[in-house]
């Protein structure tokens, strides 16, 4: 059975393209007969707040969507700890002691790889004493997984490409996971058969599947869609001044109405799907 999921992050109010990714992951589980659940992920500290999560309910409800709710990521602390646990006794993380400031320190030197975090900890033990997070040492994971490969139900068959990454913190310092490990694990423990998202999350998904062969965990199908972008042909963003769905349903906007306007691709003025 297909079991997609929305999974948004309670730091901030939903806008139009949630309402779109909200919508493909509704409508592909119910053309297959299958289930669409919510997880709100909701450990970024207190950027998490809690009134976020109640409107994003208010606002699935209003756009017409069913869903089921499945528990939030603040009540899994206990299966993040759990893995990073077993990856760091099987000696696929360590911990990296850097400052933010030291890390950007480093970036004019390292060029065009400047993106990629140069590996200075690795090696190191953990100390006690010191607050370190724990990243994911991606040479040694992929020496021993070897190639891997994934499925987007649009982009076809992917091999999986994790280095872009470098080497991914997958326990921070000031969260008890990384979205990378959390995600990752939640989709596995929710059954998602089919995860749905949109295109800016493509390249993480090389890591969500050099994870799931690293905690033996089963392998769903992906479906990355087209972002919503705004006149000035940027992904929407609420900083950007993308309204949000609770402005609109407050100003008396049909939310059903809508959400057949976007199923159909009619968008808002200004407002156009990604277009390469
Ligand atoms: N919480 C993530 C976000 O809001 C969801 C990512 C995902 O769908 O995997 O961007
Ligand atoms: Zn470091």
């Amino acid at each position: 059975m297909t079991v997609t999921r929305f999974a948004p992050s309670p730091n901030g109010p939903l806008h139009l393209g949630h309402a779109y990714a909200a919508i493909i992951a509704h409508d592909l589980a119910k053309e297959r007969g299958g289930r669409f659940l919510l997880r709100v992920e909701d450990i970024d500290g207190p950027r998490s707040r809690p009134e976020f999560a109640e409107a994003f309910r208010e606002d699935l409800a209003w756009l017409g969507l069913e869903w089921e709710e499945v528990p939030a990521q603040s009540t899994r602390l206990a299966s993040y700890e759990e893995a990073a646990q077993r990856l760091l006794a099987e000696g696929y993380l360590y911990p990296c002691t850097c400052t933010r400031a030291e890390i950007e320190a480093m970036r004019p030197r390292l060029g065009k790889e400047g993106h990629i975090y140069p590996g200075t900890c690795k090696g190191r033990l953990l100390d006690p004493e010191k607050p370190a997070a724990l990243r994911l040492d991606i040479d040694r994971a992929l020496n021993d997984v070897g190639e891997l490969s994934w499925h987007d139900e649009l982009a076809g068959e992917q091999r999986a490409d994790p280095r872009e990454f470098g080497d991914v913190v997958l326990v921070r310092k000031d969260a008890p996971a990384s979205y990378h490990l959390a995600a990752t694990l939640d989709d596995a423990a929710d059954g998602i058969t089919l995860v749905t998202r949109g295109m800016d999350l493509f390249p993480a998904t090389h890591i969500h599947r050099l994870l799931q062969a690293l905690l033996g965990l089963p392998v769903p199908t992906w479906h990355h869609h087209k972002l919503l972008f705004d006149e000035s042909g940027r992904k929407l963003a609420k900083r950007r001044g993308s309204k949000g769905l609770s402005d609109l349903r407050a100003e008396g906007i049909d939310g059903k109405a809508l959400a057949t306007d976007l199923r159909a691709g009619r968008f808002p003025a200004g407002i156009s799907l990604d277009p390469s």
